[in-house]
C-alpha cells in the first residue's frame, strides 16, 4: 500500500506523526503499510506488557466477547470480581474500581482524596504533586502534573495542586497546611525522563504522610503491573500507599485501569464515582489474563535479568559514545546523552533499513527504553546492535 492513498488528515492533528501506518504486530515486533519490520521498544507507551498481540490476550477477548460484553456497571460481573480479588490478593489494598485509561483512574484517586478530606479532614483538599510529575491529560490531571507550560494551557486550572521536588522531603513539608489532605506521586517519573524517587525520600515521605494524618498516593499508571521487576513500584522500597492508580500494562493494550484504596481510604458514596464502561467484563476479562501471565513462574526473575542486561549494554553504550549513563528500574530505562540530539536518533532508528527500530525521546537528551516485559535476551542484543548503528549514523 502506497501511504499517499491514506486520507491522514481526516483525523484530527494532535501530534506530528511519521509518513507510516501500522497494520499488524507480533511480540516485539510490528509491520507498516509497505510490509518494513520495526523492532518496538515503545510498544505503544510501556503498554503491551506482553508485546503486540499475545495469544492470552487473543482468547480472553474471543472467548470473553461471546459471553458477555457489558451488563452496566449497575450490575456485577464475573471477569472483575476475579481481577479485583488478584489485585487487592497481590497488594496492600482493599479495594478496586475499574477505569478506562490512567487518567481518569487519576481523577478517581483525586476525587477519592477530596471526598476523605470532607469526610475526615475537615474539608481538606490540597493534594501535593511533583515539579516534572505527569499523570494525564484531563482538566484535574493536567493540574496535577508539574509539566512546564501546562499550567497556563487550559487555565484556569483546577485548584489545589501545590508542586513540590522530588526526592526533597523538606519542599514537601513546607507546602503542608490545614486544607492538605494527600500527596501525590509517581514511584519513577516517566514523562520526565524515567527518575526514580529514592527509596529513602519514599519511605521518609511515608512516615511524613502517617503522622500529619495525610493518605499518600502513588501513581503507578507507567511504573506498576511487573514494569520495575516487582510487580508494583512501591514495594521496591517496603512502603504501603493508601491509594494506587494502575493503567498501561494492566490491560496489555486495551483499554483498562484501576484506582486501588485500603479500606480506611474507601469512602466513596452511592453516586459519587461510575461510568458506562468501568469494570466492563470484555476488558477485565483480558486483566485476568494479563495478571496470571505476569504472576507466573519465573515472569518477573526474566523482567529483572533483560533489565540488567539492558542497563550493562546502554552503559557499554555510554562509554563507547561519551553519554552519562544510564537510569531505571526493570524495564523502564532511560539511556542519558551528551548532547540534544534524543530525537534526531529516535528519526534515524526508525528509518533504518530493512529494518527500523521504534525509541522515544522524552526529553532531547534522553532515549527511554520500554520493551515488552517478556522480550527475549536476542531482541535487547538486537536493539543495543541497532542502537549503536543508529547513533553512528546520526555523529558521523
Ligand atoms: N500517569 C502516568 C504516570 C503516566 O505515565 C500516564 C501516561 N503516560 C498517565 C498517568 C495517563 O495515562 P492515560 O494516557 O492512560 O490516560
Amino acid at each position: 500500500m502506497d501511504f499517499s492513498q491514506l486520507n491522514v488528515n481526516a483525523l484530527m492533528e494532535i501530534t506530528q506523526r511519521p509518513d507510516l501506518a501500522f497494520v499488524r504486530g507480533r511480540g516485539s515486533w510490528l509491520e507498516d503499510h509497505a510490509g518494513k519490520r520495526y523492532l518496538d521498544f515503545v510498544q505503544g507507551w510501556a503498554v503491551n506488557c506482553l508485546g503486540h498481540c499475545p495469544e492470552p490476550v487473543s482468547r480472553a477477548l474471543a472467548e470473553q466477547s461471546e459471553l458477555l460484553v457489558n451488563p452496566s456497571p449497575a450490575f456485577y460481573n464475573l471477569p472483575s470480581i476475579a481481577l479485583a480479588e488478584r489485585l487487592v490478593g497481590a497488594s496492600c489494598f482493599d479495594r478496586v474500581f475499574f477505569a478506562n485509561s490512567g487518567a481518569e483512574a487519576n481523577e478517581g484517586a483525586i476525587k477519592l482524596a477530596r471526598k476523605y478530606g470532607r469526610v475526615h479532614l475537615g474539608g481538606a483538599y490540597k493534594i501535593i504533586t511533583f515539579e516534572h510529575a505527569f499523570h494525564g491529560r484531563t482538566l484535574a490531571t493536567m493540574s496535577a502534573s508539574g509539566k512546564p507550560g501546562w499550567d497556563t494551557l487550559f487555565a484556569p486550572q483546577v485548584d489545589g495542586f501545590p508542586k513540590a521536588r522530588l526526592n526533597d522531603l523538606e519542599s514537601v513539608r513546607a507546602l503542608i497546611d490545614d486544607q492538605t489532605v494527600a500527596v501525590m506521586l509517581e514511584p519513577v517519573q516517566g514523562e520526565a525522563g524515567v527518575v526514580p524517587a529514592e527509596e529513602d525520600f519514599l519511605r521518609a515521605l511515608r512516615a511524613l504522610t502517617h503522622e500529619r494524618g495525610l493518605l499518600l498516593i502513588v501513581d503507578e499508571v507507567q511504573t506498576g503491573m511487573g514494569r520495575t521487576g516487582a510487580l508494583f513500584g512501591y514495594q521496591l522500597s517496603g512502603i504501603e500507599p493508601d491509594i494506587m492508580t494502575l493503567g498501561k500494562g494492566i490491560g496489555a493494550g486495551v483499554p483498562l485501569a484501576a484506582l486501588l484504596a485500603r479500606e480506611a481510604a474507601c469512602c466513596f458514596s452511592h453516586g459519587d464515582q461510575g461510568g458506562t464502561y468501568n469494570g466492563n467484563p470484555l476488558m477485565t476479562a483480558v486483566g485476568v489474563a494479563v495478571f496470571d501471565a505476569l504472576t507466573g513462574p519465573g515472569f518477573m526473575d526474566a523482567v529483572l535479568a533483560r533489565g540488567g542486561q539492558l542497563s550493562e549494554g546502554l552503559l557499554s553504550l555510554a562509554a563507547k559514545w561519551g553519554m552519562p549513563g544510564e537510569r531505571g528500574r526493570g524495564l523502564l530505562r532511560a539511556l542519558i546523552l551528551d548532547r540534544d540530539d534524543a530525537p534526531a536518533i529516535v528519526e534515524r532508528a526508525r528509518a533504518m533499513a530493512p529494518e527500523g527500530l521504534l525509541l522515544n525521546a522524552p526529553r532531547p537528551n534522553l532515549l527511554r527504553f520500554m520493551p515488552s516485559l517478556n522480550v527475549t535476551e536476542q531482541e535487547v542484543a538486537r536493539m543495543l546492535e541497532m542502537l549503536d548503528e543508529a547513533v553512528a549514523e546520526q555523529r558521523r
